[in-house]
């Protein structure tokens, strides 16, 4: 298999430069090897042929096996067709041809016995089927079985590539391939049952059965994901073993003035466990690679600072980092006045930081006046360096993939180490794969206080009894959210009736104030907008997604989203943690239309029964599928996947860790003879992917 690697597709019998070309560009296909990677996202069934008698239904392309006793044609011009009626014993059929009318009648003879493969139509009571595959017995034996469906872009359709020249193509590189030598460590093979390469590759093309077929993917897949948990760990393993770390021995004056003096609250008995955890990290010697998982409010931003301090006490410098500006923004003004009393200088650096600001921030980095830049991307560009650069927090670490992580690394020669914060909670089996190489923390437990967000699914006909309600908080002194989505920040149509929104309510409410705030405002304006509402003067905040990453307003008790229905379920719940926050009873209502899909309904009903982030976030890949979680979770692994799921494939990816913790405990460096094969396998993987060298 590792020779396939090397031979170019164009050398592939029937395909050719100019296909080639069109492969790589499209499939990103360019070796043998990629080929057979290219695998099928569905089959046709060729194992069993029907009897004309029984067709009952258009859904499936089926074969017939039998004689056509006549040819004629009808229309005229344009409209000239071939038919010819074909007749199997237990009943007849017409078979239509629009073009090539010529070669059938050429090749197709009456009398002789053939084999069509097609999709059955169903016109006045009488069955038909246009252009069938057609073959003699003798060639149908040899596609007998399940053939595999190939994904094709609209630019192959157009130069009249098909799923079928794939397959062809495919066949002819498996057939002249004797053996597919075994790249897994036999003993894995072994343990885990699994079908070997050499069949499994044949079988997932060219299925002999379903069971078989189901067989060939489990093993493909556990191959994908035990490459990853390998690589991970390997990753890991090297960290700790031997990579050097900044050791931060002390808790100083910063550390212990703050918890001190400087906390507002006592600290959760969730935030202690992990403050203590990343304590002991990084007085290892080794650098710390630091996953914190919590629920929205769960207190992640005061961890981080205890660490930021850890940082500063052992004489260094830190950094924190957003995927937004206003959260960003948000985290500087917290911490800033937190550490106010400590005499902590404390900086923001942003896309839209002005040049002399910046100056002086990159002077301050240098020279080691500032202890703590925090920041959007912005942190990562080239001319931001740091004296010496002790710990980077990161929050929200889905946006930031390994890569961003890596370019953080080269701005020091002794790496960093590293804490990276997620409040989007991921499902175990996931965090295993795309964290792999971090240990994990998880803040599980709320402050105290806190009571469960009542949440209830309100249709637009009840809009009255939901403006009600609003009213009666608003009457004991609470504020209120209504949130719109707004996906797309230009588009008019979702501008006005965030507009006409915003008018109801101020019309509806006329003895409250209304904050409005969306994503076209002037910084300025969103920032005022923003502060009416946080400092009380304004009672209801209008506002789109914005906010989901934005505010803290303990005093806001109700948090409606119109169109519900147009969120997804991790967004949701992120606008939800908005309120209950502080010690009143809470309220999210969910406003969407009553017709809804089955499975749009289900998802609201979810978010009514269950406040638990995993449990939700566990409930969105299911629901979501492949969809965007993955695409995002994708790009946080070295590896591109061809046939596995992370989202689908848990079951999978936890026998695929155990695989790889039992290998590296017996061969840690992968250089025994018998794990040759796979050391090799796993280095042109990650090689093929991108250049992941810095990362370790
Ligand atoms: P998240 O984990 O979502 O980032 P934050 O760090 O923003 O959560 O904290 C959410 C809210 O909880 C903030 O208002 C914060 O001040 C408050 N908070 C954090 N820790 C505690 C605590 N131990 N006791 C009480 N309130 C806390
Ligand atoms: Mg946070």
């Amino acid at each position: 298999m590792n020779s396939l690697r090397h031979k170019d597709i164009k050398y592939v019998k029937g395909i050719g430069p100019a296909r080639a070309e069109l492969l790589s560009k499209q499939l990103d296909i360019r070796t043998a090897y990629d080929l057979l990677h290219h695998f099928p996202t569905n089959y046709l069934d060729r194992t069993t042929i029907y009897a004309i008698r029984d067709i009952a239904s258009e859904e499936a392309a089926i074969q017939l096996r039998g004689r056509f006793v006549g040819f004629s044609i009808a229309g005229e011009g344009a409209k000239t067709r071939l038919i010819g009626v074909f007749t199997d014993g237990t009943g007849s059929i017409e078979v239509v041809w629009f073009n090539a009318i010529k070669h059938i009648r050429q090749t197709v003879h009456v009398g002789e016995e053939y084999v069509l493969f097609g999709k059955p139509n169903l016109f006045n009571g009488h069955w038909s089927m246009t252009h069938p595959e057609i073959d003699t017995v003798q060639k149908a034996f040899e596609h007998q079985g399940m053939r595999g469906v190939y994904p094709l872009t609209e630019t192959l359709r157009n130069r009249r590539i098909s799923s079928r020249n794939i397959y062809e193509w495919i066949c002819g590189v498996l057939d002249s391939q004797p053996v597919f030598k075994e790249t897994l460590p036999a003993k894995v093979v072994d343990s885990y049952k699994l079908m070997p390469l050499d069949q499994a590759i044949r079988q997932v093309h060219r299925p002999s059965s379903p069971a078989l077929l189901q067989q060939a993917r489990e093993r493909l897949k556990f191959e994908e994901l035990f490459m990853i948990q390998v690589d991970m760990l390997m990753r890991s393993r090297r960290r700790k073993g031997n990579s050097v770390g900044f050791r931060f021995a002390r808790v100083g004056n910063f550390f212990n003035r703050f918890y001190n003096e400087c906390l507002p609250f006592p600290l959760t008995d969730a935030q202690k466990r992990v403050v203590r955890e990343i304590r002991t990290d990084v007085n290892t010697g080794h650098q710390m690679n630091r996953l914190i998982q919590g629920d929205v409010g769960s207190g992640k931003t005061l961890v981080a600072l205890m660490a930021l301090l850890l940082a500063i006490d052992n004489g260094f410098q830190a950094c924190l980092m957003a995927p937004t500006e206003i959260l960003a923004t948000q985290h500087f003004e917290t911490i800033s006045k937190l550490v106010a009393p400590i005499g902590i200088n404390v900086k923001l650096l942003t896309g839209s930081t002005r040049t002399k600001a910046r100056r002086e921030i990159h002077e301050q980095l240098a020279d080691g006046s500032l202890h703590i830049l925090i920041g959007t991307h912005a942190v990562l560009e080239d001319p931001v360096k740091f004296a010496n650069l002790g710990l980077a927090v990161i929050d929200e670490q889905h946006r930031f993939g390994v890569a961003q992580r890596a370019r953080l690394w080269a701005k020091n020669t002794t790496p960093p180490h590293v804490l990276v914060m997620t409040a989007t909670p991921i499902p175990r089996t996931l965090a295993m794969t795309v964290y792999g190489d971090l240990d994990v923390s998880v803040i599980d437990q709320l402050p105290p206080g806190r009571k469960p967000v009542t949440t209830l699914l309100r249709f637009d006909e009840q809009r009255q009894q939901v403006l009600h309600g609003i009213g009666q908080q608003l009457r004991e002194g609470r504020q209120a959210y209504i949130v719109y989505p707004l996906i797309d920040e230009n588009d008019k149509l979702e501008l006005r009736s965030l507009t006409e929104g915003y008018e109801d309510i101020c019309e509806t409410f006329r003895s409250y104030r209304v904050a409005f705030v969306h994503g076209r405002q002037k910084p300025a304006e969103k920032d005022h907008q923003m502060q009416l509402f946080a400092s009380g003067e304004a009672q209801i905040l209008v506002a789109t997604t914005v906010i989901e990453v934005g505010v803290n307003v303990l005093n806001a008790t109700t948090m409606v989203i119109e169109n519900a229905e147009r969120f997804g379920l991790s967004q949701l719940h992120q606008l939800r943690g908005r309120v209950g926050r502080g010690a009143d009873r809470s309220f999210c209502i969910l406003m969407s239309k009553r017709k809804l899909a089955r499975d749009t309904r289900a998802r609201l009903e979810l978010m009514t029964q269950t406040t638990d982030g995993f449990v939700i976030a566990e409930a969105d890949m299911k629901m979501r599928g492949p969809g965007d979680i993955e695409g995002t979770m994708q790009s946080g692994i070295p590896f591109e996947l061809h046939i596995a799921n992370l989202a689908a494939d848990g079951q999978i990816i936890q026998l695929a860790r155990n695989a790889a913790e039992v290998l590296l405990n017996d061969d840690p460096s992968l250089s025994l003879p018998e794990n040759k094969a796979f050391a090799i396998a796993l280095s042109n993987s990650i090689k093929r992917s991108a250049d992941w060298s810095k990362i370790s």
